[in-house]
């Protein structure tokens, strides 16, 4: 089976700092060059020829990448199947650009506390991602949310599955998974999203649940299928072995006359090698890294294969309600009891229409930027970028000051 999914890196830059995440913080992550559009359609290309059909562009935060609008349009053109999760934070200043390129496009959201939000994710943001999920409606957008559960944020997820309601979007609630030394969600806190489940507009996926609960991979039999199904691009243009997180191995893509060997190179001897050994090196033991489980299911057809299945399904109807929804103005969701921040419902429809995204957001990159009117921030720029119209990191911020 050829690989179907590829987990396209665009950035490691973000500007949140997630308290489960080390992507934008890690010394050999800061420095990185990122690549040049034409770089990466020539990889895009390679991929299309080894038959892959899904393109996850992350990071980082995926749209701090200055040309994402126009490698998106060309892996729209070569027919990929689109995917985007992004921080919300940055969403409306590139929003019309980004009109129609994203297939499946979600805004990462916990907590419906502001001051929770603000110290699992380091950012004063929710109000702006409330926005951001706004405006992709009023778009023609069907966005979605993706909670991740944590010890800490489990027991706020119903609030979570409320808001979702009351902005008619889906909400896709996952556990938080086993990556730079941070905290399992505990067996109580799995049960609990095992609950939420059954609420209208959830979505989890219930082979990846089963599989957490059975203590993730096991390398005397592994499950994992990171490097046969997924493909895994670095910024700089590297083809990553095993998987971006634990990758042992970094192999550089050529280019020549506007081609990429990446195809060739996941089809040589030495990335094969690696392939059959998926899952079983001892750091693999107990692995529940989420991104390469949903297509590691896709076979053998066992109980994992079939509660995925499951779970597809599941997210096909909602998204399918969203969408009758939306064009109709019916109400098919069946409502939690309780309400929602009145707070909320006063946010703007479309942030754009009032005052102006940009200047509503200050830099919108300054981990410790306002998301109020002012257009204050801490880097002092009243503009989406900094004073020469580049979208910059914290850590460039600084070191460039
Ligand atoms: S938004 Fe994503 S990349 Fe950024 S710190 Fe959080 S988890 Fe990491
Ligand atoms: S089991 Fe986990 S760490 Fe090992 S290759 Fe698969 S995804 Fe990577």
């Amino acid at each position: 089976m050829p690989p179907i999914l590829a987990n396209y890196y665009l950035t490691y830059k973000c500007n949140s700092r997630c308290t489960y995440c080390d992507i934008p913080i890690k010394p050999e992550n800061i420095r990185i060059k990122e690549s040049q559009p034409e770089t990466i359609i020539e990889n895009l290309a390679a991929l299309k020829r080894l038959g892959v059909k899904v393109l996850d562009f992350t990071g980082g935060e995926p749209l701090i990448y200055r040309h994402l609008p126009e490698v998106l349009r060309a892996a729209k053109e070569m027919g990929f199947f689109v995917s985007i999760a992004n921080t919300g934070t940055l969403y409306p200043r590139m929003a019309k650009e980004l009109v129609g390129l994203i297939d499946d496009l979600k805004f990462s959201l916990s907590t419906t506390d502001r001051d929770a939000y603000k110290a699992e994710r380091g950012i004063d943001g929710y109000d702006r991602v409330i926005e951001s999920l706004k405006l992709a409606r009023s778009l023609g957008e069907r966005p979605s949310i993706i909670a991740t559960a944590t010890k800490e944020s489990i027991w706020g997820m119903e609030p979570v599955i409320r808001l979702a309601q009351e902005l008619g979007v889906v909400v896709l609630l996952g556990p938080v998974f086993d990556f730079c030394g941070n905290d399992l969600l505990h067996k109580e806190g799995v049960k609990e999203l095992q609950r939420l489940a059954k609420f209208d507009n959830v979505c989890v996926n219930w082979a990846f649940l089963e599989f957490y609960l059975n203590g993730g991979n096991q390398i005397k039999n592994p499950r994992c299928r990171a490097v046969s199904s997924t493909i895994v691009v670095s910024p700089d243009d590297h083809l990553l072995l095993p998987c971006y997180h634990m990758h042992d191995e970094r192999l550089k893509i050529k280019h020549e006359n506007g081609r990429s060997n990446l195809d060739e190179l996941w089809l040589s001897p030495p990335v094969q090698l690696k392939r059959k050994a998926e899952g079983s090196w001892d750091f693999c033991q107990g692995c529940t890294i989420w991104c390469y489980f949903e297509t590691s299911f896709l076979w053998p057809p066992d109980k994992y294969f079939l509660l995925n299945i499951k779970s597809k399904l599941r997210w096909g109807k909602e998204k399918a309600k969203q969408y009758v929804e939306a064009k109709t103005g019916l109400n098919l969701t069946r409502k939690l009891p309780g309400s929602v921040d009145k707070k909320v419902a006063k946010l703007p429809a479309n942030p754009m229409s009032g005052s102006g995204a940009e200047q509503s957001a200050g830099c919108g990159t300054c981990p410790t930027g306002s998301s109020s009117s002012s257009g204050a921030s801490q880097c002092g720029s009243k503009s989406g970028a900094n004073e020469s119209g580049e979208l910059v990191s914290p850590v460039e911020l600084i070191r460039r000051n």
